[in-house]
């Protein structure tokens, strides 16, 4: 009876589960709304439950689970296995690991999102065999996590792999973690349309205008109208890729890693983000740590959640 392992993408909408095998492949996939509004009780049996309907729907017996593992976005005490308080869902000192474990009589392991999508692409996506890596979402945030010699990076309180929040501009605009500057406010869909919209609101003549002024300005449409030859969409890209690429040589300099793997909504921009960060990367880094290090686009896109999730407590002997 091959094993089975459980992940569990628990996000402010939409509680996500997978069912996944030994060798991080998802055998099975569903999802059901979080509903947070019915209180912390409600959300924790709603995820037990649908654990053990997917365990059935992918056709395992729930001797064959050896574990679950969680992605939680928010702030952990990981080795104690509860959450201390959550983004978009109003969860404090939850001992969620006990609960769980309670609940399902398996071992259960939790990690913080990012690094949980991290650990998915190192399993069985853009990095798998690949033991040095750090993975960045671009995404309403950035977020980050880091995988060296083969391992999840936490630090000594969790901080490690917060990327987001390295701070790439004195004074820049403000972030959500209290500081200003922070990569975060410059590199995320949300830093990309505020530039854009500070460039609009200077007088600068874009075909951003319209959509800037009538507040539906996407990221996707600054990719597209530098693509189109718009040049103040093409200096809001720069200055994104070029503090995402120092912050990036920083990393190669700390963990000289072999990839980086780039995802979220920013990523689906392909080439448009990719081909300017590259060539920033590549001005930044110090050659010896930059030779031989890939910058890649993430392969397991929403799904990379509860593979790592599963991968948490697959990977544990690892
Ligand atoms: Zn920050």
């Amino acid at each position: 009876m091959e094993k089975r392992y459980i992940g569990v993408d628990l996000g402010g909408t939409n509680i996500k589960v997978g069912v996944v095998d030994p060798a991080g492949k998802l055998l099975y996939k569903t999802e059901r709304p979080t509903r947070a509004e019915e209180g912390t009780e409600a959300v924790i049996r709603r995820i037990t439950s649908c654990a053990r309907e997917a365990a059935e729907a992918a056709g395992a017996s729930w001797d064959q689970i050896a574990g679950v593992g969680v992605g939680l976005p928010g702030f952990l005490d990981i080795p104690r296995g509860v959450v201390k308080r959550l983004t978009n869902l109003p969860w404090e000192n939850v001992p969620i690991r006990d609960l769980l474990e309670k609940a399902w009589e398996r071992p259960v392991m939790i990690d913080n999102d990012a690094n949980v999508a991290a650990l998915g692409e190192a399993w069985s996506g853009a990095g798998a065999g690949v033991s040095d890596l750090v993975c960045i979402t671009l995404g309403t945030g950035v977020g980050g996590g880091v995988i060296a010699g083969g391992r999840l990076v936490h630090g000594v309180g969790g901080a490690a792999g917060e990327i987001g929040h390295i701070r790439m501009e004195e004074g820049g605009a403000p972030c959500g973690c209290g500081q200003r500057g922070c990569l975060e406010t410059i590199a995320s869909a949300t830093g990309i349309v505020r530039m854009a919209k500070e460039m609009v609101a200077s007088g600068r003549k874009t075909a951003l205008a319209e959509a800037a002024r009538a507040g539906t300005l996407s990221s996707r449409d600054v990719f597209r109208e530098m693509e189109a030859g718009d040049s103040v969409a093409r200096e809001v890209v720069e200055r994104a890729t070029d503090a995402l690429a120092r912050a990036m040589a920083t990393l190669s300099v700390v963990l000289n890693p072999a990839r980086f793997i780039i995802g979220g909504g920013v990523a689906r921009a392909g080439d448009s983000l990719f081909r300017p960060l590259r060539e920033a990367y590549k001005k930044h880094a110090l050659p010896s740590a930059a030779e031989g290090v890939s910058i890649v686009p993430a392969q397991l896109g929403n799904d990379a959640g509860v593979i790592g999730a599963a991968g948490l407590v697959a990977r544990r002997g690892d």
